[in-house]
């Protein structure tokens, strides 16, 4: 393909998406802009310095990542799973291949970087029965045309379009209503983790201090994957990794919070050895990871932590919708990272997909200079290629001037002269007249700036921390009584190691964490000491800091995967009790799970 077919994919695409073929769901912009401000909100709650920290908390692993990687090989192995590291996509794949051995059915998670290296079709291509468990996943994989989002896949498809989907695969639900639907989804899926062979997740991080794999999750497919088929395979980025268990707790304060508007997602593992008699691997995808890493002017791009602030953030990605970037990584993240990862690949179009606005930059919770790289990445030679030569020009005077610090600060200080470059470029007025109003529009909005004032503040008194615990839990519709409800058939009665106000979260360790017997249950309780209620997630650490499982319980399992439509009860109970009151054995199961279900 020539550079100058390549020029024309994202015009095309963003054309076509700004036209309506197909139709778009209707209520992609209104969401992501109620998203944004929701987002903005729930990271107020938060820590003062929680962007800070989980800012650092990357950096330190990109500047000692393969001292890391050192320790985490060894850390792993101690628990009896497997590291492998691969240079390239295909030889990932191949090795992913490989360690399914003789599995034919394989339930597969959302994975960034399964999408990354084609994961899905290659196994297929090999004969395996492949099924995506995560619903959004799933629709997507039945359209065919891949995720349009990196949290949120089917975010461009409305309800009515994934009824008709579903009925192409031969299932015919009768409603296009979205609790329906994601049921019937739900089903299908419960019912491949019945007989199936392996599974395939993602991680939002590895730990190389106690060799633990994070994973964020709402659903409950994670939680079955990782619980139930002998084999575990988890494929994910090289630089997916931080040093110690405070690390990954930073990350967690600001993920959720900045992805979903939520404190933290239903699930978040903390997975230690695996489960008796299931055989664990974790697969590191370096795929040009490594030379981007060298390159001074883009490796901040490599603390990106996959919550998608950017996008919804961006009036480009907004009009234009995720299909338009024609790669795995869309929206100003994708701008800057398809086309380092291929630099061959058809993506160095990709920087002109931006307003210039600097939302993406100040939306992001790792502190990435997006819009800087975007800039930078224009006036490369390989976008210059796909440009016309006074686009080509203004790029190149563009990086003369700010890649001096004096005249840079002399073009800043008015910041006229990126405003005429940027109405000057053709691109901006083509497909993108939307896209103009909406930066019109975000600039008359407040920004999302979060002004930090944190709630409750650090030191909360213990009233109030369990008061704000009480309301939190509530929010997320559990139901918290003095005291342990009368038992009933199919209770799983457990003890939190410890709990979290700010959040309404619960720690889970060791026999505790067990997912089979939670996702089990027909109802869970969960009893809470207030000795051990803290404010926010990054006090959990001395928690978990015994090297045991962990599982941290934030409401009940939920998908909002169709026009986020919040629909609770995926897999696993919808009924979460807590007990608040002081118990003298909280990491005992008091009463049996009943036999049977899931
Ligand atoms: S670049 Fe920043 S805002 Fe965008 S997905 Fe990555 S971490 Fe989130």
């Amino acid at each position: 393909m020539s550079a100058g077919q390549e020029a024309s994919r994202f015009r095309t695409r963003a054309a076509r998406a700004l036209k309506g073929e197909p139709p778009p769901a209707e209520v992609t912009g209104p969401v992501l802009r109620k998203l944004v401000a929701d987002s903005a909100a729930m990271l107020k709650r938060g820590p003062l310095d929680a962007r800070s920290r989980a800012s650092a908390a990357r950096q330190h692993a990109l500047d000692n990542l393969e001292e890391l990687h050192d320790r985490l090989r060894s850390r792993l192995e101690a628990r009896g799973v497997t590291y492998h590291r691969c240079s390239t996509g295909e030889g990932a794949a191949q090795v992913v291949r490989d360690l399914l051995g003789d599995a034919r059915r394989v339930a597969k998670s959302k994975t960034m970087v399964g999408e990354e290296i084609g994961l899905t079709p290659f196994l297929r291509e090999g004969g395996l029965a492949v099924l995506e468990t995560d619903i959004g996943e799933y629709i997507v994989d039945i359209e065919g045309q891949g995720p349009s989002h990196v949290t949120a896949p089917a975010l461009h498809l409305n309800r009515s379009r994934i009824k008709e989907l579903l009925a192409g695969a031969g299932s015919d639900v009768g409603t296009d209503d979205p609790v329906t639907l994601s049921r019937h989804i739900r089903d299908i899926v419960s019912t491949f983790f019945d007989d199936c062979d392996a599974t395939i997740t993602g991680a939002n991080t590895t730990i190389a201090g106690s060799g633990r794999l994070v994973a964020v999750e709402n659903e409950g497919n994670v939680a079955l994957g990782v619980s139930h088929p002998a084999k575990h395979i988890v494929v994910t980025g090289l630089e997916k990794i931080v040093a110690e268990d405070e690390d990954a707790l930073a990350i967690l304060e600001v993920l959720a919070p900045s992805a979903t508007a939520q404190p933290l997602t239903a699930f978040t593992h903390l997975l230690g050895d695996p489960p008796p008699g299931q055989e664990r691997h974790v697969v590191f995808v370096d795929n040009g990871r490594s030379e981007i890493l060298a390159n001074e002017r883009y490796r901040d791009i490599l603390r990106c932590i996959r919550c998608g602030a950017c996008m919804n953030a961006c009036p480009v990605y907004t009009v234009a919708g995720g299909l338009a970037y024609g790669s795995p990584y869309m929206g100003p993240v994708g701008a800057v990272l398809s086309p380092l990862l291929w630099p061959e690949g058809g993506f160095s179009d990709l920087p002109g997909a931006s307003s210039l606005c600097g939302r993406c930059s100040e939306v992001c919770p790792v502190g990435i200079p997006i819009h800087r790289m975007l800039l930078d990445l224009r006036a490369d030679d390989g976008y210059a290629q796909t440009t016309g030569f006074a686009e080509k020009a203004a790029w190149k005077l563009w990086a003369a001037t700010y890649g001096d610090p004096a005249r840079a600060r002399i073009a800043g200080t008015s910041g006229r002269v990126l405003a005429r470059l940027s109405s000057a470029l053709p691109f901006v007025s083509l497909p993108l007249g939307a896209a103009t109003e909406e930066r019109a529009r975000a600039r008359r909005e407040p920004r999302n700036e979060v002004a930090y004032s944190p709630d409750p503040a650090p030191e909360a008194p213990p009233n109030e921390r369990i008061a704000l615990l009480i309301q939190r839990l509530q929010d997320l519709g559990v139901k918290v009584v003095p005291q342990k409800p009368s038992a009933r058939d199919g209770d799983r009665v457990l003890g939190a190691a410890a709990a979290v106000a700010g959040t309404g979260s619960l720690l889970l360790t060791g026999s505790s964490a067990s997912r089979r017997e939670i996702l089990a249950a027909e109802r869970v309780i969960v009893r809470v000491d207030p000795g051990t209620v803290v404010d926010h997630p990054n006090a959990l650490a001395p928690y978990i800091s015994d090297g045991q499982d962990s599982l941290i319980l934030t409401g009940a399992s939920r998908t909002a995967d169709i026009e986020k439509q919040i629909v609770r009860g995926i897999h696993g109970t919808e009924e979460l009790v807590v007990v608040v009151g002081p118990t003298s054995s909280h990491r005992e199961s008091e009463i049996p799970v009943t036999p049977g279900g899931r």
